[in-house]
């Protein structure tokens, strides 16, 4: 965070310097102050529209920095639009009148239409707008922003040294407007404030990440090559001017990329060499080359030394990083919740967890060095004993359980997991234990209950078909006695007796029913056998067998397609015949039924579904109606005797499935089942 202070700093200065420079000239303009706007008699003056972009400019960065967006780009897009306009001026060859719009142009001094910016100038204000516009949007473009703007440093830096050492091709171009000194000095200084809030930007974006932000270099090690090349060209032959890409060279360090320190010593020999040819002459050809020589030689030995350097320097920082995960790796390790320990080949403890003394009791030093043999209860037969913690066997010993040994003496069951891991060269496993007796006896426990849930189920099965099955008798003799006694005593018969053996036969058929069903009920699935079915044929069948009710009724049913499945085909066709006649017996007096029969398939199996628009269930009794015996209409408006869905059930948990309903009073139900996914092709 201080690092980021001080880059605020920094660019709050560059910003400031220029918006001061650019109100300097400006006052300088109209108060006639020819030091400010010239700052020499002979050099170019900066133009009026010149100290307005810087305004524009130091303005625009510190409203960025404030990230008071909408202010800061429209003044970008003004100071960019300032540049383009002359820029079209120069290539047009025409005049837009900007030029002296605020000011007339007082002074001439090399400026080829009075009053405007020169060239360069106006392509930096060009790319300054552009930049900064950049800066405001996501971190891609902040980074190209960054970029840009060196192309803005290296502009102003050849222009300012070609006052330096007297070339004026590099601050003026062709026969136009030159740029003027602290013009070029402006665009330094704004140039860098630029870079700089870009590299804010991406700090903040990514305060850990700042690889990318080095790479930037790269524009300015360009600026820096070309700035030197200037210097060179403007001294006579002779001078050792080559060696002045030595600091080049030296600016490689801050390239992340380590060959950037070749390629620029490998551009500092051939600009050295250029700089001969472009050079004007002054001392004698050998000394020339012998001192061009010299300086090859010298860029070099700098290369060489720096390349080495970088290199230890980033190997330091490779086994800090390399430390810094060890330590990473030991935290995580100690803190864990279960035990863990690494051993090496020969089966010798080199480290141990917290877990690891809670666990077995021993103390951490009494572990380490130690074999693992002294975990391991021994005297059981099956423990691979010493082996297995050797790589090979590493997979093998994957979730194994065995029991170990604690230092009390006391044994515990524990599932082992092993890692093999390569440390510093060598072949370890990373052993971790955690402690299952506690798991296993629940899994015991669990594995009993099962056994005799199952059994239990088997008994009341056999119960209730045994039960169902002798009740008939009994119930048989009832009903035959009161037969007897109707027609051999008929005589003898009071009204009123007659009446009450009605009410016998009437409750002897009902119970009869219901025996016969729960029968039924408990023999579902008995001889059940899987077979290939069409599901279309199956609900169309069972159609067909309820055709006189459906015409009675007025019901219409729509099918949709129906898949062919591997099912308990007698079972399923009962099923469907249950929810269908259910559908059409509780359908509303008023309204002709209408049910659809859809099915979909899904991750695991196939859902049916019928729906009606009958008279609806209440959610209340939405899990009751699937219990055996259970009806919601007792007083006789529809028949049944409340089985018909306890099968359903049965039969759709046969299929591996389940059944439920969706349903609203008054609005109709749909009957949802499914059945598990073993579709034939
Ligand atoms: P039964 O039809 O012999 O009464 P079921 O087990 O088939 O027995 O159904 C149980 C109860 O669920 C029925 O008594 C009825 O109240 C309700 N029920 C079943 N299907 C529907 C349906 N499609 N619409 C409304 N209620 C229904």
């Amino acid at each position: 965070m201080e690092k980021q202070q001080l880059l605020k700093f920094l660019i709050l200065l560059c910003s400031g310097i220029c918006l001061i420079l650019g109100l300097l000239v400006i006052l300088g303009w109209f108060i006639g102050n020819e030091s400010w706007v010239q700052v020499h008699p002979s050099f170019a003056p900066m133009q009026f529209n010149t100290a307005l972009g810087f305004c524009i400019f130091g303005t625009s960065t510190i409203l960025i920095l404030l990230d008071k967006k909408r202010a800061a780009s429209t003044l970008a897009i003004i100071g960019g639009l300032l540049g383009l306009l002359t820029l079209a001026e120069y290539v047009f060859k025409m005049n837009l009148g900007i030029d002296e719009l605020f000011m007339e142009a007082y002074i001439t001094v090399k400026t080829s239409n009075p009053g405007r910016m020169a060239p360069n100038t106006a392509l930096c204000f060009f790319l300054s707008g552009i930049t900064s516009v950049l800066l405001l949007k996501g971190i891609k473009l902040i980074q190209l922003a960054g970029v840009l703007s060196t192309l803005v440093f290296t502009l102003g830096v050849i222009a300012f040294e070609g006052y330096l050492v007297n070339i004026e091709a590099t601050y003026g171009w062709a026969n136009f407007t030159r740029m003027a000194i602290h013009t070029a000095f402006g665009f330094i200084v704004l140039s860098l404030g630029i870079t700089l809030l870009s590299w804010f930007k991406v700090r903040q974006y990514n305060s850990v990440n700042t690889k990318r932000i080095k790479t930037w270099f790269e524009g300015y090690a360009i600026s820096i090559l070309l700035a030197l090349f200037v210097i060179d060209v403007g001294l006579p032959l002779g001078v050792a001017a080559g060696t002045l890409y030595v600091p080049l060279v030296l600016f490689g360090w801050y390239i992340s990329n380590i060959r950037a320190i070749a390629i620029l010593a490998v551009a500092a020999t051939v600009f050295t060499w250029l700089g001969f040819v472009f050079s004007p002459s002054g001392s004698s050809l050998w000394v020339v080359i012998v001192n061009r020589s010299i300086s090859v030689i010298a860029i070099w030995v700098t290369a060489y030394q720096l390349f080495h350097n970088k290199r230890k320097k980033l190997a330091l920082e490779l086994s800090e990083e390399v430390l810094q995960a060890e330590e990473r790796f030991k935290r995580v390790v100690e803190f864990a919740p279960n035990s863990i320990i690494l051993v090496d080949k020969e089966g010798t403890i080199s480290m141990v967890n917290r877990e690891t003394e809670r666990l077995f009791g021993y103390d951490r030093k009494e572990l380490i060095g130690n074999k693992q043999d002294i975990l391991i209860a021994k005297d059981l037969e099956d423990q691979k004993v010493g082996e297995f913690f050797g790589s090979s066997s590493v997979d093998d010993m994957e979730g194994r359980d065995f029991i170990a040994l604690r230092k009390d003496g006391t044994k515990v069951q524990v599932e082992i997991g092993l890692n093999p891991i390569t440390i510093n060269g060598a072949q370890m496993a990373l052993a971790t234990f955690i402690d299952v007796t506690e798991r296993r006896e629940q899994d015991k426990t669990i594995r009993k209950q099962m056994a005799e849930l199952k059994l239990k189920n088997k008994e009341l099965e056999q119960l209730a078909y045994i039960a169902s099955h002798d009740l008939q008798e009994p119930l048989r003799t009832v009903s035959n006695y009161v037969q007897v006694i109707e027609e051999d005593f008929s005589r003898q018969l009071t009204p009123e007796m007659v009446k009450y053996f009605g009410s016998i036969n009437r409750a002897i058929k009902r119970m009869s029913g219901l025996v016969r069903a729960l029968l039924d009920f408990s023999r579902l699935g008995k001889d059940r056998k899987l077979e290939k079915t069409d599901c279309n044929s199956l609900v169309k069948n069972v159609v067909a067998d309820l055709d006189n009710l459906i015409k009675e009724t007025k019901t219409s049913i729509h099918v949709d397609k129906m898949p062919k499945l591997l099912t308990y085909k007698v079972e399923l066709r009962q099923l469907f015949q249950n929810l269908i006649s259910n559908a059409i017996k509780f359908r509303k007096e008023e309204a002709p039924s209408q049910i659809f029969i859809g099915c979909e398939e899904t991750e695991e199996s196939w859902r049916f579904s019928i729906k009606d628009n009958g008279i609806g269930i209440d959610q209340l009794n939405f899990v009751r109606i699937f219990h055996i015996f259970q009806r919601l209409h007792k007083n006789g408006k529809f028949e049944g005797n409340g089985i018909g869905l306890a099968n359903c059930k049965k039969i759709a948990e046969l299929h591996g499935g389940d059944i439920w309903v969706e349903s609203e009073e008054e609005k109709g139900s749909v009957f949802y089942f499914t059945i598990a996914n073993l579709s034939l092709q």
